[in-house]
């Protein structure tokens, strides 16, 4: 198997953004209240480059900010600083997330012709009245556009999206999700909403307009959307915020934050999963899941989570968890 080539990150917290979205602070959840300049591209390269093996190539990553809105010079700085590690196969590729109202051919060209091979758009949502009311400021039309664009421009496009925003629902999110795989993206990325301490919608929260997103609501609902994006054959790279030792220490004030939300949605996946393979007949009986191996884990579900639902919703006796040679998320019933 090849191993997946490590990113390297670089920064610019809420560089070039044109609108502040209601939910973003990207200069505290990042921890660097300043936006990086060429000299980081290069600091970030070159510490990739101590901390592994010999020879290891990478991928470079601009996130934080709305990468085609910064002035271009700007851009065209941090991406020149990148050329000489392209150019020596130290970088593979760059990638880099914006905003899909700040994207057009031109842009892309140029993007292309400094390496970027992957773009990401922050779509967010695809309903109208949760985009004005995240104070997004474009609209879906836009992230048809954007995605078109990037498409045509022959580059890897990554979509994110968000659920629990202001405005939002269930069925919204699952709608969203649904016109995300009309526009045929390589992946995706989906974030629970998380009140950030000090944003608007953190304001919003406190006067009791906005009700935070649980985790009860957000893992079920990832689990839904996560089984629309396989179904599609949409890889999801990444589900909730990247956990940070200032997200857990109450920068994440309110709202689905969990450092382990991917793990909280897999075990769901099983679960559904588990509990279709039962019935009332199952009542005082034994039962015996098998699994692929390395999921029991997620089988049985954190603190045993999983096994104490079916025990009590089926009045099950016992149940049990064992590997077998499976295919992911594939769960057998054998016969205790
Ligand atoms: S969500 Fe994206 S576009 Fe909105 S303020 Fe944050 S970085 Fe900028």
């Amino acid at each position: 198997m090849t191993p997946r080539r490590r990113i390297l990150p670089v920064f610019v917290p809420n560089l070039g953004c044109p609108h502040r979205c209601v939910f973003c602070d990207q200069r505290s959840i990042s921890g660097r209240p300043e936006p990086a300049r060429p000299e980081d591209v290069v600091r970030a390269v070159e510490e990739g480059r101590l901390a592994g093996p010999a020879g290891e190539s990478f991928t470079l990553a601009f996130y934080g900010g709305s990468f085609t809105a910064i002035p271009r010079g700007e851009q065209e700085a941090l991406l020149r600083a990148a050329q000489p590690y392209l150019a020596s196969g130290v970088l593979k590729d760059v990638r880099l997330s914006t905003r899909p109202d700040c994207l057009d051919r031109e842009e892309l060209a140029f993007l292309k012709s400094f390496g970027v091979t992957t773009v990401e758009l922050g779509v967010q949502s695809m309903d109208r009245e949760v985009l004005r009311l995240s104070g997004r400021g474009h609209t879906p039309e836009d992230a048809v556009k954007a995605a078109g664009l990037v498409k045509e421009a022959g580059l890897c496009l990554i979509l994110q999206m968000m659920t629990g925003l202001p405005g939002d629902t269930p069925e919204k999110s699952l709608a969203t999700a649904r016109e995300l795989i009309r526009l045929s993206p390589d992946g995706v990325r989906v974030y629970p909403t998380v009140v950030i301490r000090d944003t608007p919608l953190f304001t919003l929260w406190k006067a009791g307009l906005y009700k935070a997103h649980t985790l009860e609501e957000a893992v079920p609902l990832c689990a839904a959307l996560c089984e629309e994006f396989d179904r599609a054959g949409i890889p999801v790279i990444r589900l909730g915020l990247n956990p940070t030792p200032r997200l857990s220490a109450g920068l994440a004030a309110a709202g689905a934050y969990h450092p382990a939300l991917g793990e909280l949605v897999l075990a769901r996946r099983y679960l559904e999963r588990e509990r279709a393979l039962l019935s009332p007949e199952d009542r005082g009986r034994d039962v015996v899941f098998a699994v692929r191996p390395g999921r029991v884990s997620a089988a049985v579900g954190q603190r045993r989570e999983n096994a104490k639902t079916l025990t009590e919703e089926f009045g099950l006796r016992r149940v049990r968890f064992v590997e077998r040679d499976l295919p992911d998320l594939t769960v057998t019933r054998i016969i205790a």
